[in-house]
């Protein structure tokens, strides 16, 4: 027997939400689009395609799936639901968001020049540097995009190149949260007298998620996120996606997702779709929850410095405030002094020697409720020291100049009661001897 597909809008029009010409709200969006009620069966979740190949009634006349590495009806169904939710045309999901990178680098010519973000992810930093520049002898800038806008417009101004033909932007960067302006350095990549007019900008937003920033609507061309954050949402997917309006490079996107084939699985895709339906709800959680850990932090006596862009004092706030998704910001919370809800990521300093990782170390391994770990994004909460772990590669002289010594503590904020957070934390930095 033959089960058709759910294919794209060729769904039965059941409980049918529009991708994104609707005006549906973000949940709606989350909840229905590419989960249409199956034609065949009527189940209400798709079903998991694991079939590695799908029949043809006669040659070359399929149901709009061959082989499950050129298309797959779970890959399809979470690919339309994120590119709902970032307000794009097109999806497309690969196994990693590291995949995005490396497929996204390969759409770029060989001996052309990419201008980044100089904090960008630590995998991104490596492919860039050591596979971009070996295998297509693409050159790098890293330029510092945080900061005056008269010095920011400068810096960008000098690194682009005639065959500069990619400007790769994170923001907030990781794990000292600056945050870029993205229309400005949209604005001065696209007035720049050098700059060639095929030349992409792509925003990396995975610390943000779709729910807090759409950088499609600040003139990227390309959002990319690693899933396997806050998308996922749970810890337990690895995943990376991309979401564009430009048809051509979208087109070029898939042929090469196909050809190079870092495609993720039916039930990881399957998976992180049932994540997306809770998006909303979880970045509020742990926006809400990262707020009030922020002022608790800033207020505490053995804290140096609280770096969370919501906060007043944190140097991007303005930036921040413009660039947060309406519905985000409307929805709070908001603190003192005019502080918001802006993610769920907190960096901070303990009052210690930044040469010393004993006093962090003693916080570390003090905590009940915080996971000492890697990675971000999932409800639980998750603490970790970047000197020694996710930046633990970065050269030291480095690490000082972006202020990543021993005493800088990165938090990821599950959802979690905020209280048992905060008792937490208070129990870590007592134990820290301070
Ligand atoms: C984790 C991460 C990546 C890489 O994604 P993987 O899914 O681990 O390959 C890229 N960018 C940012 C900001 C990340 O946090």
């Amino acid at each position: 027997m033959t089960v058709p597909a759910t294919n794209g809008a060729s769904s039965n029009g059941n409980g049918h939400v529009d991708d994104h010409a609707s005006a549906a709200g973000f949940s709606t969006k989350a909840i229905h689009v590419g989960s249409e009620p199956n034609a065949a069966t009527g189940a209400v979740i798709p079903p998991i395609s694991l079939s590695s190949t799908f029949a043809q009634d006669g040659i070359g006349n399929h149901k709009g799936y061959e082989y499950s590495r050129s298309g797959n009806p779970n890959r399809d169904s979470f690919e339309r639901a994120l590119a709902a939710l970032e307000g794009g045309s097109r999806g497309l999901a690969f196994s990693s968001g590291s995949a995005v990178t490396a497929t996204v680098l390969n759409s770029m010519p060989s001996g052309s020049h990419i201008v980044s973000v100089n904090d960008v992810y630590g995998g991104t930093y490596r492919y860039f540097t050591k596979v971009a520049t070996v295998s297509q002898g693409i050159q790098t800038t890293f330029v510092e995009m945080d900061g005056a806008e008269a010095d920011v417009s400068e810096r960008v101004n000098a690194a682009i190149r005639k065959e500069t033909s990619l400007v790769w932007i994170e923001t907030p960067t990781n794990p000292t949260l600056r945050v870029v302006d993205i229309p400005l350095i949209v604005k001065l990549v696209r007035n720049h007298p050098n700059a060639s007019k095929d030349i992409k900008i792509v925003v990396d937003n995975t610390f943000m998620s779709p729910w807090f920033q759409n950088p499609l609507a600040h003139g990227a061309d390309l959002v990319m996120h690693s899933v396997t954050k806050y998308l996922n949402g749970h810890s337990d997917v690895v995943m990376g996606a991309a979401v564009l309006n430009d048809e051509a490079w979208a087109d070029r996107l898939a042929f090469l997702q196909n050809s190079i084939g870092a495609i993720p699985s039916p039930f990881d895709c399957w998976l992180a779709l049932r994540g997306l339906k809770t998006l909303a709800l979880r970045m509020k959680a742990h926006g809400e929850s990262a707020l009030a850990i922020a002022q608790f932090l800033e207020a505490h006596p053995s804290v140096e410095t609280v770096i969370y862009p919501g906060l007043p004092s944190h140097p991007g706030h303005q930036v921040a405030r413009r660039q947060i998704t309406k519905r985000a910001a409307a929805a709070g919370p908001t603190g003192e002094n005019g502080a918001f809800a802006y993610g769920g990521m907190i960096s901070f300093r303990i009052k210690s020697d930044p040469a010393d990782d004993g006093p962090a170390d003693k916080l570390l391994s003090n905590l009940n409720v915080f996971t000492l770990a890697e990675s971000l994004g999932g409800v639980e909460s998750l603490i970790e020291l970047p000197s020694k772990m996710t930046h633990g590669s970065v050269a030291l002289e480095d690490r000082i100049k972006i202020g990543i010594g021993h005493n800088l503590i990165r938090v990821s904020v599950g959802i979690e009661e905020t209280a048992d957070l905060i008792k937490d934390l208070e129990r870590g930095i007592k134990a820290a001897g301070l």
